[in-house]
């Protein structure tokens, strides 16, 4: 089996330039912005320039520049927002939704960086 890229996807369709977005942070491999429908105070989805559907795809075929810079700027963000509890923060929660079973609506490969309020147990 091989992984299956939907180009008109909303994600690529922002990285493309053809849906405005409120951008936290941008680089060559990497962009991150305000989720339209925030979950919590903070609420920023960070995604890969590249064509990847999810975590295992973008682990499995990026190059490791992308990776790096994929989790760089995933660390600089929960630092700047001031949610990192080894820099005073409250803490945070980063997830990552999956084909159906992980219910994810956009395929183009995301994190989810949530804080800024107490999440709640996830897992019981
Ligand atoms: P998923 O369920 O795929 O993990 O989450 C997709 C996320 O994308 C949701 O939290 C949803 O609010 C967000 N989203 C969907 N469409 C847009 C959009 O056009 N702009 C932004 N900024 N976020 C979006």
């Amino acid at each position: 089996m091989s992984y299956t890229y939907d180009d008109q996807n909303i994600f690529a369709k922002i990285l493309r330039g053809e849906i405005p977005n409120e951008t936290v942070m941008e680089t060559d491999h990497t962009l991150a912005f305000n989720d339209i429908g925030p979950q919590a105070p903070t609420h920023v989805l960070v995604i890969p320039k590249g064509a990847y559907v999810s975590h295992d795809h973008f682990c499995a075929e990026a190059t490791d520049a992308e990776i790096l810079d994929f989790a760089r700027v995933t660390s600089r963000i929960l630092s700047d927002k001031g949610l990192s509890p080894g820099q005073g923060g409250d803490g945070y929660r980063v997830i990552s939704n999956a084909g159906t079973d992980g219910v994810q609506e956009v395929p183009h490969y995301h994190l989810h960086i949530l804080g800024g309020r107490p999440l709640g147990r996830m897992l019981q």
